[in-house]
Parts: structure tokens; sequence; C-alpha cells
């Protein structure tokens, strides 16, 4: 009874515990902790079903004549109705949290696959940010696109955007009317991310029209979809075609995709573990693709870095291949993940040597035909010390004199710290200033300074120069 129960849960924040590692030995990871949503607790009330319906309706009949709206048997082609943003350089960004459900009787569900990805009288199809949804609704990495051309029959904008629980909030939303009179809508986008264009205008297939999403009731940065063949909610339809639809017999996508799609979403190298956050929070991602040698993260080991995969549906008895390549694309480690528990999205970690030899490697995983890899770099400390080149930064005169001068031109911005000591060590003077021109220009207060050596430092980052200087 447990088992049916957990199984019928249905949310979309995630809660994992990774445990941490310092061995080279793979860790467990754990599925994500799904908030209840149930027929009686939905993430669309009837009362907003009804208020859709009747907005939708009022300005379908302002702003679209009757006669432009094809009766056709025929439906709308559908392409995905989410993308990732430009720039976003993970692998892939989702997994399906819930098909729609086609099983009538109360407490027991059934998607178009005759499987149970799905919950109690769920009407849509949810596509959940993963991993690190918050993460990716503040930094807008995942867009919500128009699945079909059309009107723009409603929209909304302005609400809360991090709830984390099934209730009866309103949620940022857009519904678009299709040429055929079908009406798809997008629900749960981020607070202020919903497209500009008025209620009435016409949106092409693809175009934007918000940012993945909690608002309304959620748990998670997910987009709920749904698709109404007619003006009524209840003409809800499923737009993936299966055995087990009992709603219409032919897909509405244009390329329906597989109903579990096996992959590895992202490969990334940590400086230490990740803090994965319950809902509403972001959690500390402590990704870097770049590493200083000597380097020591946080609760490692000297050299070690962290190895993680964050897996979407991997099917038990299928095997990951992990490797850290050479710049010379030869190998430099590489292991195996077989896969004996399926979760629907899940992370892995290992605790890894890194490389000690400067240059750009990658880390690359190999799953279900498809490679997914990140780029790292390892410098050494000297390296980073030489690319501040001496010629940026000039002291004049040589010898110093009373008056002297530390200038630059075509600098970093950034915090710079200056100090002079003589040369037993000694500190005589320290400052710390903010360059946010590209140039530095100041005066020493070398006036103070009795004749002899001196050390003039300049730091920024962990890049530092240090000028022997004399003065007379
Ligand atoms: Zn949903």
């Amino acid at each position: 009874m447990k088992h049916v129960l957990l199984s019928i849960l249905m949310a979309f924040y995630m809660c994992i515990t990774v445990v941490m590692a310092q061995s080279d030995a793979p860790v467990s990871g754990s599925e994500i902790a799904y908030e209840p949503y149930s027929a009686t607790n939905p993430e669309i009330s009837a009362e907003q079903y009804l208020e859709l319906e009747t907005r939708c309706n009022d300005n379908s009949a302002r702003f679209i004549k009757a006669s432009n709206v094809q009766k056709s048997s025929a439906s709308v082609s559908l392409g995905w109705p989410i993308k990732a943003a430009s720039g976003f350089t993970d692998c892939e960004y989702h997994f399906i949290g819930a098909y729609v459900d086609h099983n009538a009787a109360t407490g027991a569900v059934t998607d178009y696959n005759c499987e149970s990805n799905t919950y109690d009288g769920h009407h849509g199809t949810d596509f959940a940010a993963w991993p690190f949804g918050f993460y990716k609704m503040e930094n807008n990495y995942v867009e919500i696109i128009a699945a079909a051309a059309g009107t723009i029959v409603d929209k909304h904008d302005g609400e809360f955007d991090r709830n984390c629980a099934g209730n009866k909030l309103l949620a940022n939303y857009v519904i678009i009317q299709h040429s055929d009179g079908s009406r798809a809508l997008y629900w749960h986008m981020k607070n202020t991310s919903v497209t500009t264009k008025a209620i009435g205008q016409q949106v092409a297939q693809g175009e934007y029209l918000g940012v993945i999403g909690s608002s309304g009731s959620s748990s998670g940065p997910h987009l709920h979809f749904e698709v109404w063949s007619g003006s009524a909610a209840n003409t809800y339809i499923d737009p993936f075609a299966g055995t087990c639809n009992k709603i219409n017999a032919t897909s509405w996508w244009a390329n329906q995709r597989p109903h579990t799609e096996p992959a590895v979403v992202k490969a990334s190298v940590h400086t230490t573990d990740v803090v994965f956050a319950t809902c509403p929070e972001t959690g500390t991602i402590t990704e870097s693709n770049s590493f200083t040698v000597p380097f020591q993260g946080p609760g490692l080991a000297p050299g070690y870095a962290k190895f993680y995969i964050y897996l979407r549906e991997a099917t038990v008895g299928t095997t990951v291949n992990l490797s850290i390549l050479n710049p010379d694309a030869s190998v430099f480690a590489s292991w195996t993940y077989p896969v004996t528990t399926y979760y629907k999205n899940t992370a892995y970690q290992w605790s890894k040597k890194l490389p000690t030899i400067p240059g750009d490697y990658t880390f690359q995983t190999d799953y279900n035909g498809k490679k997914c890899s990140s780029n790292f770099k390892i410098s050494n400390s000297t390296d980073l010390k030489s690319q501040f080149s001496l010629s940026e930064i000039k002291i004049f005169p040589i010898p110093i004199k009373e008056t002297s001068t530390l200038k630059g031109e075509n600098i970093e911005n950034g915090s710079y710290k200056i100090t002079i000591q003589d040369i037993a060590g000694q500190i005589l003077f320290c400052s710390e200033i903010n360059i946010d021109n590209m140039s530095i220009n100041l005066d020493l207060p070398t006036k103070q300074l009795g004749a002899g050596y001196y050390l003039i430092s300049v730091e920024t980052g962990n890049k530092r120069i240090i000028r022997k200087v004399f003065k007379i």
C-alpha cells in the first residue's frame, strides 16, 4: 500500500542527499522527493479552470473572427514547448514530471503509454527543469515557447514564483488559441517573464512566451502544458498518442518524443560537494571549469575534485561510461557506472584526482548513444602570475624618488591590493583600490622611505606581480 501511495505522489521539486565520498568509489544518488498533487489538490483548481474558460472565450470573441477559425478535425502540429536559452551549455535541462492521466478511477493513474508517470486527474504534461531548477529560473535558462502559432487569448503575470506546494495560488501564464480553435495553456511561469505581447496579438511557432518558474500551485520550476481541443477545459487532449491514450488516437506532436529518454543531462566538475537545496532555495552548485594546482577543495583530499553526473530516467542494466580526457584527447582516467536502480532523475558523484599538467581537459560521459561533456582548465599558480604581464604595470621613475607613480593601462577591472615591503619583508604601506576604468594611476608614498631596496607588489584575485625597486 505504501508503495502504491508513493507512486502517485507527484510534484516538482526535489531534495537530493548525496553522500560525501573521498575515495574513487561511486556514491549513491537518490530520487527527487515529490510533493503531493492529486485530483483534490491540483495545479489548476476547478474555479481557476472556469475563470480561464470565461476569459479565453471573451477574448476570443473580441479578437478572433469566428469565420477565421478553421473547423477541422485535424489537430495542429505541435513543437516542443521549451528550449534552452542561448548561452546555456548543459547537455539537457529537463525531465517529464507527469503526463496526462487517462485512468478515470479515483486513486489510480495511467499515462498514455500504460505506465504511471502522471498523477490522479492530471490534464497536462509537466516539463520540469533539472538539475537546479531555481538556479535555472533565476538565470532564465529554460524558455517556454509557443508549441504552435496562434493568438494570445489570455495571459497573466506578477505572481509569486517560488511556490513549493500544491495549493490554490494563481500562476503566471499564457493561453494561445490556434487556427483550428484549439488552445494551449502554458502555466507556472517565472514572475515578470511573461511575453509583453498583448492579448489579441499573434505569436509564431517557437516564439518566446516566458521562463519556466514555480508560480501557482507548484513545488518547483516546471511548465504545465495543457491542450484543449475546443473552448472548454473539459476538452483537454493528450498530445502524446499511445495505447492507453483514451482521448485522442493520433499524436498532436510534429515529432513525438519517446515516453522515457534516458540521458546524462549534465556532466560537471566541482570544487567540493554540491548542496542540493530544498524548494525554494537555489542550492550551492560549486561548479568550476578552472582549477589552479596545487588544488585544495573544501573537505577533499589534496588535488581531488568532485565529478558529477545528473541523470534522467537511466535504465537498470545499462552503463554510463565516464572519462577525463587529456588536452590531446587521450584518456587521463576512465571509469564506469552500472545503473542498478531506476530513478526519474538523480545525481551521482565521484572524487577524482585532477590532472596536474596545465592544459584544457574534458570530463566526458558516454551514455545511451550520446556524449555529454564539460571542459575544464588546469593552471598552475606561476602561470597565473605570469599572465599578469609586467608590461601592464609600470613604476616610475626607476630608481624611485620622493614622488613615484604606479601606472597601468588596459588592465582588468577589479579590486587591487598594493603593498610596499622592505627587503626584510616588513609591510610599510598597504592600500586596496578598486579599478573600474581599466587603468591605474597611483602616487606611491615613497617620500618617507629611506634609501635602499623595496618590494612593491600588486595583487588582484589570484594574480600577483612583485617589483624590486631601489631608492637613491
Ligand atoms: Zn501539470
